[in-house]
């Protein structure tokens, strides 16, 4: 099954490399403003896999699209010194209204991974402009935060972090909750398992992991300047889930009719992931304060999209 990735920068180009490592899909098509940007990444990455799979990747334009199963859209453009975050933000939107004509012109079927941040906005964007039903534009949203947190979680509790199930839900962003009502090592709600073993998740370790989740895009970023292999990771094994119609479960944004009041929000919830896109939506128990912070969240996105005039 082929698929797409448009914009072959930092983020585009480990997705691309990511997936073929794990061998997902059979053909990867690399699309990027800059098309001897996309050649030299695609030839790079192609040079890479007879160590590891036989997915063949190259460059392309919008046409190479054609039955493509899902597009990644990594597109973006960065800030100008002074600029608001609303002006690139406007910019943004209109880098994927020519990617978004692009893709459906081509590729209507296709299932949309949308990476650009700030991801929850972008994800509206993509949906309005598209017109595709929700479940069918996905945001990469909180998968990394999700799984930074069951990464510090294992090493707090010294487990594999694959037998933890907890979710970091909202905005990929600043106001993003971490969730621990719901939180569970195994089968054992997971404040239980860490007093069993005499590893406490007591207030302090909770809000230092927390807070180590959300700093960890800040402290990447302050050492090489972005931020690639861990999303590019992330969006591989999402669409690896689209394209076996495996349905795992994920924390990834979509636009949503209500979360917590708020309407018509992107966010990231536990979503199931197959081929149809979004197959199903969960809301885990949440306690009070984790209810309001995922509102404050929700209002945080809902207050940007509201200015973009979809
Ligand atoms: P990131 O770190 O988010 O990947 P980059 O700047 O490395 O950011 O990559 C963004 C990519 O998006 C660049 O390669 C850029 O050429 C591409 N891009 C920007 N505008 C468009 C567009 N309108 N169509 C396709 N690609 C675009």
């Amino acid at each position: 099954m082929k698929i797409g990735i448009v914009g072959s920068g930092m983020v585009g180009s480990a997705a691309g490399y990511a997936m073929a490592l794990m061998g997902v899909g059979t053909r990867i098509v690399l699309v990027d403003a800059e098309p001897a940007m996309a050649r030299a990444q695609a030839q790079d990455i192609a040079h890479a896999t007879p160590f590891a799979s036989t997915v063949a990747i190259h460059a392309g334009d919008y046409t190479d699209l054609k039955d493509a199963a899902v597009v990644v859209i990594a597109a973006g453009v960065s800030q100008k010194p002074g600029e608001s975050r609303l002006a690139l933000l406007e910019r943004n939107v209109a880098v994927f209204q020519s990617v978004i004509s692009g893709i459906m012109q081509h590729a209507p079927n296709a299932i949309l991974l949308i990476a650009s941040n700030p991801v929850d906005v972008m994800t509206f964007a993509a949906q309005r402009i598209s017109g595709l039903p929700p479940e069918r534009v996905i945001g990469s949203g909180t998968i990394l935060d999700t799984a930074r947190f069951r990464s510090l979680l294992g090493e707090h509790l010294a487990i594999a972090p694959s037998s933890i199930h907890a979710y970091v839900l909202g905005e990929h962003g600043d106001s993003e909750v971490a969730v621990w009502s719901s939180a569970m090592a195994g089968s054992v709600p997971i404040i239980s398992f860490a007093d069993q073993i005499g590893r406490p998740l007591d207030a302090g370790a909770r809000e230092r992991i927390a807070e180590e989740v959300r700093s960890a895009a800040y402290t990447i970023i302050e050492g090489k300047g972005a931020t690639w292999y861990g999303i590019g990771a992330g969006l591989a094994r999402v669409a690896r889930s689209i394209i076996d119609d495996e349905n795992a479960l994920f924390s990834v944004s979509q636009v949503s009719e209500e979360v917590e009041g708020v309407s018509d929000v992107a966010l990231s919830l536990p979503r199931i992931v197959g081929a149809r896109g979004i197959v199903a939506n969960l809301m885990p128990d949440l306690d009070e304060g984790e209810r309001a912070a995922l509102k404050r969240s929700a209002v945080v996105i809902s207050d940007y999209t509201s200015k973009l005039g979809f």
